[in-house]
């Protein structure tokens, strides 16, 4: 288990606070099944990351708590990680659709595979069903349009100022996509 504790400066734990849908972190949050420890002057908790969104900028911490630390599993290694940001620019762009994956292949078909989506629904989404369905799969083109349909199924993206729901999930598609043929072209290398 690797924690950030209270004092690390390297993990924004605003960002997790703010719960805005966009952000950046969030996605991999739950693909590496983090867990949150809260604090208040009443004690600590640990809550499991994926319980902590509960509705669009709505999270589990009560008025008097604090994320103390953030801590994530060690059970991981050997898997293909990923992540994407799709932003206006470079740099100060809040994602139109951000990704956080994770996959492992053993005997030509995939093991695990665990993939979440930012700013496509009120809150970040692990993408439940369309991880059901690609495990114990071969990565090849009926699989890949078959995964295209399921992610469209699952996400819910609305039209903002920074995208629109068309676009959003033409993305989170691709982004998708695009990590099932790294995790391909990995096992080739391998
Ligand atoms: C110009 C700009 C560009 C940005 N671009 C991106 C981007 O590309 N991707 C992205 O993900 N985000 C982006 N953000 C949002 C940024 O990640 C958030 O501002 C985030 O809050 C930064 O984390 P922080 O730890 O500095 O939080 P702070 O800004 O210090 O705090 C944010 C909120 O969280 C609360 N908070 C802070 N720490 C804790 C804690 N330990 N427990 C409970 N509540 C706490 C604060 O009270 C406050 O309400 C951007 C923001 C700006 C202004």
């Amino acid at each position: 288990m690797t924690s950030f504790h209270g004092n690390s400066p390297c993990w924004p734990r605003g960002n997790i606070a703010n719960a805005s849908p966009a952000a950046d972190s969030l996605p991999a949050l739950l693909v590496y099944d983090a867990d949150v420890t809260l604090i208040s002057v009443r004690g600590s908790r640990r809550l499991a990351y994926r319980d902590f969104h509960q509705g669009y900028k709505q999270t589990a911490l009560a008025a008097d708590e604090l994320i103390r630390d953030i801590s994530l599993p060690r059970r991981f290694s050997g898997y293909v990680s990923h992540a994407r940001k799709v932003g206006a620019r470079n740099a100060q762009a809040i994602s139109k659709v951000c990704l956080a994956a994770l996959g492992i292949i053993a005997n030509g078909t995939i093991r695990d595979v665990r993939l979440a989506l930012g700013s496509v629904a009120p809150i970040p989404l692990r993408l439940n069903e369309t991880e059901r369905s690609l495990t114990g799969k071969k990565i090849e083109p009926s699989l890949i349009g078959a995964v295209r349909q399921s992610v469209v199924g699952e996400i819910r993206p609305i039209d903002d100022i920074r995208s629109t729901a068309r676009y959003r999930a033409a993305v989170a598609v691709n982004l998708v996509v695009e990590f099932l043929e790294k995790l391909a072209a990995e096992r080739t290398r391998a």
